[in-house]
């Protein structure tokens, strides 16, 4: 059992966690968001778990992604909603993966791809509420709603869902969007456009939004265990976060007062002291910007990352503590059993919890734990 490099993912967590916030939120649907290699964590097996423990949908952001779930044999509906401007839709109507439209033009390219693949598409339009990225804006949609309901009349459409997503911005922000939308869905329903998926919110809406959560609702990084909140930790929303990252001490040197650590010699011992050599860097994920600052628990102890993170490690100082090569550090994971979270390296590096779980590199060997039923 090497854990040289290795990331340990709980799926019972992730069990835990999609039946809490389904039991939390009460949506008639539930979409697992499984892109990008589902936040680092491995796609095929979180889709699997989460469809096993009552998810409904699962959420990619591009094609390429929901292919990879259908390969793996996953039949559940999935939806893509980022396209490459030159997308051959062909391949995504024959593995009947759910297309995001954000434009008239992503419109009529899937009707006429559906017309020759002879099936039918199912879209959800992307509705434009003040992200101010992809969807559909405001004054557009009379056009392409009226355009999409006489695709549907011809039978080579079905529009399935009406979806936005929201800033987070402030309360007002939201609200505001949530009013948007409801224009948005007003519109449909008046050219007689009235899909059962209506969804809006993601894990922080979910949560604290009730009035975004309609009939279903896309969870990223809640079912991973992760708080979208700068001011509730996953324990206070009751989930487990489903990541720890490890690894082994894989040197040890004693230095003196005043010896330098690491490229730049951003550190010096400030007396004798010995040296731990951690074998993650940042072609691992590992921010480097969280130099000189970082967490790390080695024999159950709590240390901080001495000087540069290096591409491929990083020195650790245990003080006068005692440490062998081969002793198991661990760099984050679940803090109520005593290590680092990733909001914790987030708050190191100066960025969300979110880019910590999701940059865990190739080299890092993903170890799956099975479900048990916690
Ligand atoms: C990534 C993403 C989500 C999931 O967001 P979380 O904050 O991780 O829950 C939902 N919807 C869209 C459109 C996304 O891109």
């Amino acid at each position: 059992m090497s854990s040289f490099r290795e990331a340990v993912i709980d799926l019972d967590a992730i069990a835990h966690n999609i039946t809490q916030l389904r039991a939390d939120i009460q949506t008639a649907h539930t979409m697992a968001v499984v892109k990008a290699n589902a936040y680092g964590h491995g796609a095929i097996p979180v889709a699997q778990t989460a469809l096993a423990a009552g998810a409904d949908w699962l959420g990619v952001a591009d094609i390429a992604e929901g292919l990879e779930l259908r390969a793996a044999g996953i039949d559940a509906p999935i939806l893509a909603w980022l396209h490459d401007p030159v997308t051959d839709w062909a391949p995504a109507l024959d593995a009947d993966i759910d297309l995001g439209i954000s434009s008239l033009l992503q419109l009529r390219e899937i009707a006429a791809a559906a017309t020759t693949t002879g099936r039918a598409a199912n879209v959800h339009i992307k509705l434009e509420t003040g992200l101010s990225r992809n969807g559909v804006s405001e004054s557009d949609w009379p056009e392409l709603l009226a355009v999409a309901a006489e695709l549907e009349a011809t039978g080579s459409i079905r529009v399935r869902g009406i979806f936005s997503h929201l800033s987070n911005a402030s309360a007002a922000d939201d609200e505001a969007a949530i009013a948007c939308f409801d224009r948005g869905l007003a519109a449909a329903a008046s050219v007689g456009l009235t899909p059962a998926l209506i969804h809006l919110a993601s894990t922080a809406a979910a949560i604290r939004v009730p009035a975004a959560r309609y009939s279903m609702v896309r969870l990223g990084i809640g079912i991973y265990g992760l708080s979208p909140f700068d001011d509730a930790t996953s324990a206070d929303l009751g989930l487990i976060p489903a990541m720890t990252l490890r690894s082994t001490v894989a040197a040890v040197r004693e230095v003196t007062a005043g010896t330098g650590v690491s490229y730049d010699y951003t550190w010096r011992a400030p007396e004798d002291v010995r040296l731990a050599l951690i074998p993650l860097g940042y072609a691992d994920g590992i921010p480097r910007q969280a130099s000189g600052r970082a967490p790390v628990v080695i024999n159950s102890q709590r240390y901080t990352a001495a000087g540069r993170i290096a591409m491929d490690q990083f020195v650790v100082s245990v003080g006068h503590d005692s440490a062998s090569v081969g002793d198991p550090a661990v760099l984050f994971g679940d803090p109520s059993t005593g290590v680092p979270s990733a909001t914790d390296w987030a708050d190191a590096a100066e960025t969300v919890n979110y880019e910590i779980v999701t940059r865990i590199g190739n080299r890092v060997t993903r170890t799956y734990l099975p479900v048990i039923g916690r």
